[in-house]
């Protein structure tokens, strides 16, 4: 009898009693632990009622398939991926990721209570700014300097700040859209500010900006960097030093939202192209801002640079308050900053940078490793090395391609959606792409141990294909 069968289906809360499951609540919580206790019997009740099994699992294959299912699913929304996609600051997977020792810094100041606002040496109630403002302005060669929690964030402040009420002058060619919700026109506005567009899509040239510069209202020419696209054919900009000696002649202020930032010059990098924060001050900008975890490669922030005079008013701004960065933020910045002095510490310990400037031969070299490890590690697991275009991606160099070599991985027998879905399924999510029904694992965004995880992943897959089945994680 069907009702006979579920009824030897353990209950929920005695299954929540066994010790190793109760334990796993420390690690998560009861309620997350209960819904997966909860998933497991229900497929259980499931598999009697739709495919008239009769087999059901006792209380400790029952409390068995919860760990299980904890270990390898976890149980968290947000959780570590493996990038194998060879975009460096891929916008959905996170943006920069943090090195070791950026990170393990940030778990220090997480874990315990910290000087966030208290002047050590005054005893009294200190700045949160006072923590980069010093290496920022080493880094760009600012006069003062100052971050908020991004840079859209950025943008916003400098212009309520310093523009609001009055007029400002955009290139119509930079009415730039950003990650589908940062759209240049619509955060001038809400900054109280009056967009005057100059110029057409593809071309504004220097006689554009002085058509409008002397109007009563206008108050600045914003330059913003199109960070995510690349218009070619016949194009004309204004470049930085012109518009900074139309804006400073009639007296208006000459802005610069960069966007995205390297901290180092793109030669160092191996670069073709890609601006510093330092060149657009140098060309003579009032305030320029660029985001912390695009090329720089630290952590969400904004960080406004330039004319003391000016980033003091943005500092008192009342709505710098919404937008202040949070203290964890603000560690990884210290440090990602810190290192940035020093040229082979940037490369070395910020992976951003690392990961931009690995060439196709380093590349080749580890994808030829790894494909090494693949050859004849399960049956039906082929792979071949093959020559890529990487990307920096997150809006930060557009149209520059990084050489680069990626692994194409087949399974015999398997389509190349469902392997790059049980890739995506694995314990430790593995985002691929997909090119001429391979999945392409690119070496450049792997992080120490990613190998070995996907290796694992591949390998089981492969098998458990072969075997008929599904992914068993062991
Ligand atoms: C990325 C970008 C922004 C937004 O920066 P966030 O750090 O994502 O807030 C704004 N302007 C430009 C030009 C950008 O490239």
């Amino acid at each position: 009898m069907v009702s006979d069968v579920l009824r030897q289906i353990p209950k929920t809360d005695v299954v929540l009693a066994l010790p190793e499951v109760a334990a796993a609540c420390d690690r998560y919580t009861r309620a997350q632990v209960r819904g997966v206790v909860q998933a497991v019997l229900d497929d259980a009740r499931e598999s009697v009622l739709k495919r008239g099994r009769t087999d059901v699992p006792n209380l400790d294959e029952a409390g068995a398939e919860v760990l299980r299912r904890l270990r390898d699913q976890g149980v968290w929304s947000l959780r570590r991926v493996v990038n194998a996609t060879g975009v460096v600051l891929h916008t959905n997977l996170g943006r920069a990721p943090l090195g070791d020792e950026v990170a393990a810094h940030v778990a220090e100041i997480a874990r315990g209570y910290s000087n966030l606002e208290y002047d050590l040496e005054a005893g009294a109630r200190g700045s949160r700014f006072t923590h980069v403002e010093r290496l920022a302005c080493e880094l760009t060669g600012a006069e003062a300097a100052m971050v908020v929690n991004n840079n859209a964030g950025a943008v916003f402040l400098m212009l309520n700040t310093l523009c609001a009420g009055s007029e400002v002058a955009v290139s119509r060619g930079e009415l730039v859209e950003i990650g589908g919700s940062f759209r240049v026109p619509e955060v001038m506005a809400r900054s109280g500010t009056s967009l005057v567009e100059v110029g057409t899509t593809n071309k504004t040239h220097a006689f554009d900006y002085r058509e409008v510069v002397g109007r009563e209202q206008m108050s600045a020419l914003l330059k913003v960097h199109t960070s995510n696209f690349r218009v070619t054919g016949f194009v004309e900009e204004v470049e930085p030093t012109e518009l900074v000696s139309i804006a400073h002649e009639a007296g208006v202020y000459a802005l610069y939202d960069i966007g995205s930032a390297l901290p180092l010059p793109a030669e160092a990098l191996g670069l073709t192209e890609g601006h510093t924060a330092r060149s657009a001050l140098r060309d003579g900008v009032d305030v320029a801002c660029f985001s912390g975890d695009k090329l720089l490669g630290g952590a969400q922030a904004g960080i406004l640079v330039g004319r003391r005079d000016l980033i003091e008013r943005i500092k008192k701004n009342q709505l710098a308050r919404i937008l202040r960065i949070d203290k964890l933020s603000l560690a990884a910045l210290e440090m990602t900053l810190a290192y940035c002095v020093d040229q082979r510490t940037a490369l070395e310990r910020i992976p951003t940078l690392g990961m931009l400037a690995m060439t196709r031969k380093e590349c080749r070299q580890r994808a030829t490793a790894l494909a090494r490890r693949l050859a004849g590690a399960a049956p039906g697991l082929s792979s071949e090395v093959l020559d890529t275009v990487d990307e920096a991606g997150g809006g930060s160099l557009p149209g520059v391609e990084l050489p680069g070599a990626a692994v194409s991985v087949r399974v015999r027998g398997m389509e190349v959606s469902d392997l790059e879905r049980a890739l995506r399924a694995w314990r430790t999510p593995i985002i691929c792409r997909v090119h001429e029904g391979a999945v392409l694992v690119s070496p450049r965004t792997l992080l120490a141990g990613d190998e070995d995880v996907l290796l694992e992943a591949l390998v089981s897959t492969a098998r458990a294909h072969a075997a008929g089945g599904e992914a068993t994680h062991s």
